[in-house]
């Protein structure tokens, strides 16, 4: 795989190029590896393109019912987001029981021997070194890979998941805390509680066309993985805010959402755009990552200037460094005594945890932050209160509000 250019137009390239396979292909092909995916991920996570430009091109050259099973996948990513947004604790816990795992690492050789092996492809185990391998190299896994991986790390192995989920955020190009973070969950049996992903070498063998075929090496069968925490009931989304119409504003942009023109506030509105470059506040994510985000934000910056936007900063370094300057680069933008940000998509993951402090300083300064929401998350979030299959009945009468 070549290594993807971190561009909106490299995003949109890539989609013009897989429009044609998005109907039959995708639902014939997409479980074989290699298969007929999109290999879209890195540039929908970073909103380099958004969910609602993938869903409008797929469906003025297909049908819904033949492009359904891709707008399906597609979903399943807001799906996951909107579930964690209403259900923050998890994220919580997850981290809480990372630190604990960190701590044991220090103490127990054996343990650390063991995730050391795994984590370097140096179990014996032929198709997991190699994937392990893949992942480092290319950042990427096709999805039955990583549900094959997951299986054998936390039921073949006997890892721990959170373990197996903070390897593949710390190299997939796409990591993403609620769909990384519940899909290995799903694998345990803990997010549609009793039903647990089992990985066959059958399966395998099938879809990697006899590539691999690790017979009698896999757990065939195992109860869901145990846990200390139910799942809690779903939040209220935090009420949505918008654009005020003539109101100056500066836009505060993060890897979260690299696509500010389409944020619905005017040109003539914003008074500057400041880009905070989190990589180095994000927990030890692999070189590939870091450079993919680095390079991410340094092309939006550059979009944005060619497209007529003034005062496009980029801000990097720490982030105790990177707050002094955004309060002294808001100074400049004053308005009739106030100063208004707008923000779009810090969802519950790392780049919340680094952004809120820094939001409520600047409320403490007296700035007036907005905190956007795209009207896709909006109109679909709602729904992912109960499993995706409840979910998956409202796509195609919320997608007629977009196309
Ligand atoms: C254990 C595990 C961990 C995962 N971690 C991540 C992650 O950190 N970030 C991430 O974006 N996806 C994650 N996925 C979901 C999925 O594997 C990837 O989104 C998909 O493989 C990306 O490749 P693609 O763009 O070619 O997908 P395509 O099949 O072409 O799908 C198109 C788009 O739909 C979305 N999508 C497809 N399948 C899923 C899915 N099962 N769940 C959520 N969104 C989906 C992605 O945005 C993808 O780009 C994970 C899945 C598993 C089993």
């Amino acid at each position: 795989m070549t290594r993807p250019q971190p561009t909106r137009e490299e995003g949109l390239r890539r989609l013009g190029g897989f429009l044609p396979f998005a109907g039959r292909d995708y639902a014939e092909r997409r479980n074989h590896v290699p298969g007929t995916v999109s290999g879209l991920s890195p540039y929908v996570r970073h909103r380099l393109i958004t969910e609602e430009e993938i869903a409008c091109a797929v469906l003025q050259r297909h049908p819904y019912e033949a492009a359904e099973k891709f707008l399906q996948e597609v979903c399943w990513r807001t799906y996951w987001k909107g579930w964690l947004e209403m259900r923050p604790e998890i994220w919580l816990h997850y981290r809480e029981d990372l630190e604990a795992l960190r701590e044991r690492l220090e103490t127990e050789t054996d343990f650390l021997g063991q995730v050391q092996a795994a984590e370097s492809g140096e179990t014996g185990m032929e198709c997991l070194d190699d994937w392990v391998k893949e992942l480092r190299e290319t950042g990427y896994l096709h999805n039955h890979v990583r549900m094959w991986f997951a299986s054998i790390w936390i039921h073949t192995l006997r890892l721990p998941w959170q373990l197996g989920a903070d390897f593949f955020l710390r190299h997939l190009l796409d990591g993403d805390a609620a769909s990384n973070t519940l899909s290995w969950r799903w694998v345990c049996g803990l997010q549609t509680p009793g039903k647990v992903y089992v990985a066959s070498a059958e399966n395998i063998e099938r879809y990697t066309e006899g590539r691999y075929a690790p017979f009698g090496l896999l757990v065939t069968e195992t109860p869901p993985i145990p846990t200390d925490h139910s799942i809690p009931k779903p939040q209220l989304l935090p009420a949505r805010e918008t654009h005020v119409p003539g109101e100056k504003t500066v836009l505060l942009v993060t890897e979260e959402d690299l696509y500010p023109e389409s944020w619905c506030v005017p040109r003539a509105d914003v008074s500057g755009v400041i880009l905070i470059d989190t990589a180095d506040a994000t927990a030890r994510i692999s070189s590939n990552v870091m450079t993919f985000k680095r390079e991410a934000l340094e092309s939006t910056k550059e979009r944005l200037v060619a497209s007529g936007y003034s005062s496009v900063t980029l801000l990097s370094g720490t982030m105790e460094t990177q707050r002094e300057n955004v309060s002294r680069l808001l100074q400049g933008h004053h308005v009739g005594g106030t100063t208004t940000v707008s923000m779009m998509g810090a969802t519950v993951g790392p780049t919340r945890q680094i952004m809120d402090p820094l939001l409520s300083l600047l409320k403490q300064e007296g700035v007036a932050v907005r905190r956007l929401r795209r009207d896709w998350d909006d109109a679909l979030w709602p729904h992912a209160t109960h499993g995706f299959f409840r979910f998956k009945e409202q796509i195609p009468i919320v997608l007629r509000q977009f196309v």
